[in-house]
C-alpha cells in the first residue's frame, strides 16, 4: 500500500498568526519562509528540517517518507519476531 504524501500545507505565522496554504518542494525542506502578511523570515525551530515541519499543519515530504519507511520497517520486524517464537 502506498501512502499519498501530501504537498500543501498551511503555515501560521508565529508573529502575526496569519495562515497561508502554500505548496511544498517534493524532495527538497523548504529552510526559510516569508509571511506575505508581516514580511517576518520564518526559520525552523530547533530540531525541525524545514518551516513545514515548524509552522505547517503538515510536515515536510521527506519527513513523511521517512515516516512510512519507519512504520514498514517496525511491521516485518513484528512479523519476523513472531515467526521465531511458533
Ligand atoms: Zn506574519
Amino acid at each position: 500500500m502506498k501512502k499519498k504524501i501530501l504537498s500543501k500545507s498551511v503555515i501560521t505565522c508565529p508573529s502575526c498568526q496569519h495562515q497561508k496554504e502554500e505548496k511544498m518542494p517534493i524532495n527538497a525542506c523548504q529552510f526559510f519562509y516569508e509571511c506575505e502578511n508581516c514580511h517576518e523570515i520564518l526559520k525552523p525551530k530547533a530540531g525541525d528540517c524545514c518551516v513545514f515541519c515548524s509552522y505547517g499543519t503538515v510536515e515536510c515530504p521527506p519527513i513523511q517518507k521517512e515516516l512510512v519507511v519507519v512504520k514498514v520497517a517496525k511491521t516485518s520486524l513484528r512479523k519476523l519476531s513472531s515467526g521465531f517464537r511458533t
